[in-house]
């Protein structure tokens, strides 16, 4: 059986089955958390995991090595829409130790190219046409300065606003452990950091106020259905 044709089979099951509905969740992320992570497929269950994270909880962004290579590409306009339109806070760039970017090299995976039926003649073309095929592969030689770049890249980004803390860790990619390189309420105004717990504050008191409301509904509920 082919891995699709498995995962389609598992998919049937899992949707007849009602499977689904223990993920059901909004569209707002519930911790106004955005956060960019690399692809690193060891990462797939261990980050939410050891971050306390569930499904809805946060936008996540992954690319290979947590990186924002353009300043106008997908993952800075993902960034900009999950603040203006869905609601974020706060953003996270989340990398890691053993990270396979570290130890990229662009002439390695161009003669792989080569050697998987890219003609030379296509490099060479597009080496002419003035794309950088080196750079555009290059990943980062340590992991603590690439984020600390990123972080710094999505702060100064001319349509990030001033009040969005942008965070930045490095994690074992074998036991979770995260080691903190920027911490994002740091560079904010005291001014937005009242104003950004005076707003969890708010949200905590309001999910409070409709738990005991649900609570109340449901002994009601409860009460004349007894009777
Ligand atoms: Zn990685």
């Amino acid at each position: 059986m082919s891995l699709l044709s498995e995962m389609l089979e598992h998919n049937k099951a899992f949707v007849e089955s009602g499977t689904y509905e223990r993920f059901r969740t909004g569209k707002f992320p519930e911790k106004k958390l955005a956060i960019l992570a690399c692809m690193d497929a060891r990462l797939l269950e261990l980050l939410p995991h050891a971050l306390g994270l569930k499904n809805g909880d946060v936008k996540m962004i992954k690319n290979a090595g947590a990186l924002v290579s353009h300043p106008w590409g997908s993952v800075m306009r993902s960034l900009v829409v999950a603040v203006y339109a869905l609601r974020v806070r706060e953003i996270c760039v989340i990398a890691h130790s053993d990270c396979g970017m570290g130890t990229i090299d662009s002439m390695h995976i161009l003669q792989e190219a080569h050697n998987r039926g890219i003609p030379t003649r296509v490099l060479n073309t597009l080496r002419m046409a003035g794309i950088d095929l080196d750079s555009w592969l290059r990943g980062f030689d340590n992991v603590d300065d690439s984020v600390r770049n990123t972080v710094e890249l999505i702060r100064t980004h001319p349509l990030m606003p001033k009040d969005v803390p942008i965070h930045g860790v490095v994690m074992d990619p074998v036991t979770g452990a995260v080691r903190l390189l920027a911490d994002g309420y740091k560079t904010l105004t005291k001014k937005a950091v009242k104003a950004l717990c005076k707003e969890e504050l708010a949200l905590k008191t309001l999910a409070k106020e409709e738990a005991t409301l649900q609570r109340i509904a449901n002994n009601a509920d409860a009460k004349q259905n007894s009777v």
